[in-house]
Order: structure tokens, then sequence, then C-alpha cells
């Protein structure tokens, strides 16, 4: 296991390559939010599986499926991080979140409850807030057994946040962003019921929106109690994948996602709607899943291909300046 490159220094984010062996490559980020420091509130983005077998249209991660991450090549990439910004045996930061979010659906991969499970103990911090982003595939039911006995166990308090990503309350329109046999709204809606115990974060409900139709007020009504799940839009970022499908996002102003019919009305039925914009720097340089490991699974990396939307750097050129 050994970081081959990252993007430049920035205040935002920073995208590090690592390769696992055999060819295998994975993606991991650290960012934080200007003006607040590190040591205030830090957030790193893991990687669980070598692409991902779910290929969603808008994601660059999907396709080149490669297998799972086990949970030492997962705890690699933590590691390599805290060992980066923060090399003490106490990591001081006042708010961690450490998302498995980068590359790959964390319910197909067991390790990540390995992890879950280890982290208070390995990783000597306080306020670690685990965050799990996952589309819900079926099967995975012994996942999310594990993970709400996980959180019961470590998580407790507010310190677990769990996404499902939904994208679209229309069953049909859903298979098409999630092109995969998943959880539907009723088992969704079931399993947060159970998840969400008092003092608990509500658990989000993603929608990337590319039309204000994917998401139907009416329908969220029938299925989520206010009380446990909020309702997040994100936009839907320029990747590939997403051009190649000639998917845009229906806005990027978190004033007009406010204000959409859709958002207003369930903003009166007391639903909390949080826009999910982000900053334009961070973006560019981390939101793409997957792009900068499908340059670096070409035969020569070297040339920047236009999926780069941020320069890399080599880290061997780097390495010495920060572990010597
Ligand atoms: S969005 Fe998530 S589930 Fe979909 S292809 Fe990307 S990593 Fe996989």
């Amino acid at each position: 296991m050994k970081v081959t490159a990252k993007t430049i220094d920035s205040d935002l984010a920073t995208v590090f390559v690592a390769e696992m062996g055999a060819g295998r490559y994975v993606e991991f980020v650290e960012s934080r939010q200007p003006p607040r420091p590190r040591l205030e509130k830090w957030v790193v983005i893991l990687s669980v599986l070598f692409g991902c077998p779910v290929g969603c249209p808008m994601c660059d991660a999907g396709g080149h499926y490669r297998g799972r991450l086990t949970a030492e090549q997962i705890w690699f990439q933590l590691e390599t991080l805290r060992n980066l910004f923060f090399p003490v045996a106490f990591l001081p930061v006042r708010l961690f979140k450490i998302q498995f979010a980068r590359m790959g659906e964390p319910a197909l991969n067991p390790a990540v409850l390995e992890v879950l499970e280890e982290l208070p103990r390995r990783l000597n911090a306080r306020n670690i807030t685990p965050c799990v982003s996952t589309v819900a595939p079926r099967g995975s039911e012994p996942f999310f057994s594990e993970l709400l006995a996980v959180k019961e166990r470590h998580f407790q308090n507010g310190r677990f946040q769990l996404q499902f990503s939904v994208h679209d309350t229309d069953p049909l329109h859903r298979d098409y962003w999630i092109p995969a046999p998943k959880w539907d709204l009723t088992e969704i809606a079931s399993y947060g019921t159970r998840f969400v115990r008092p003092g608990d974060r509500k658990i989000t409900l993603n929608f990337a929106l590319a039309e204000e139709r994917q998401l139907d007020p009416g329908i969220i009504g029938r299925h989520f109690d206010p009380e446990i799940f909020l309702i997040k839009i994100t936009p839907v970022n320029p990747t590939i994948r997403a051009k190649q499908n000639r998917l845009t996002s229906l806005t990027t102003d978190a004033g007009s996602i406010l204000d959409l019919p859709a958002c207003r009305s369930l903003q009166a039925d007391g639903y909390e709607i949080l826009p999910s914009i982000g900053e334009l720097e961070e973006n560019r340089i981390g939101s793409n899943c997957g792009q900068y490991v499908r340059a670096f699974q070409r035969e020569d990396p070297s040339p920047p291909i236009p999926a780069y939307s941020y320069p890399v750097i080599r880290w061997t050129d780097e390495a010495e300046k920060y572990f010597s």
C-alpha cells in the first residue's frame, strides 16, 4: 500500500491516490471548512471498494469494479491522513467526521463494520462522527443490522450520520438513478424508524436533483416521519458519466433550492431541507469520485486527461517534504 499522488495543497480539500497492490488504486480525501481550522472541524472521506458494481449514472466510481478493500486497506487511508496532519498520540480535533463515501457502496463491504467497531479504540480521538452514505442495496440486511448494533455500542447521542441516497421518489425513475436491486422507500422508512433513538441525528435522504419531479412531497409525506428523516439536496456533479448521460443540476444555488415548490411544501409539512452546495473550489477538487483513479489505471497516467479538474502532483516528489 502506498500513496502515489495528491492534488496540490489547498485550504479546502486534498485528494490522495494510493496503490493497494495488483494495480488497484483508490482515492481518499481530507477537507476542512475555512475559516474554521482543522482543529475545529476536519472531514476525511474514504474509499471502501475498488470501483463500484452499482454503476449510478452520475458517478465515475461506477464500473471497473475490482473487489472490496480489506479493513487494513481502509485503515491505511485514515492513518495516512492522520499521520500527515496530526502526528500526535491523541487526536484533538473538536469535530472529526469520517465519511465512508468516496469510492464504493459501503453496505457491500463488511470490512466497513470492522473499521467502525475499532474506531474509538484505535483512533484515540475525541468526538468522532462516522458517516455512512448508502443506496441500501438489497441483500445487505446483515450489514444494516450490525450497523445499528455498532451505532448503539459506540456512537449514540448524535455521533453517527446515516444517509440514504434516494435520488427519486418514483420507483421506476429511481431504478435509472440507482441501477441495482435496493430497498424500496417503505423498507428505508422502517429501518430508519428502528435506527434513530432519542438523541441521535436524523437520517438524511439525499436527492441529486436534475429535475424537480424527482422529489414528490406527497410520496415523502406518506413514507417518512419528519422527526426521523431530513431531506438533503445536492447538485449533480459534473462527472464524466454525468456528462455522457447529459445530466445537469437543476440548480446550484442554495436559495433557489429552498424556493422550489417541492421544498417549500416539504418545509411547510415540518421537514428540514438541507441544500448541500459546498464551495465551488471544493467541488472542483474533491467531488468527482473516481476521476483520479481512472487516470492512474491508464497505462501512462502522466499526460493530463480532460477528467482532471485540479492539478495533481506525484506523491514521490513531495513525500520527503512531509515525512522527513
Ligand atoms: S454513487 Fe455510490 S453506489 Fe452509485 S456507483 Fe457511485 S459509489 Fe457506487
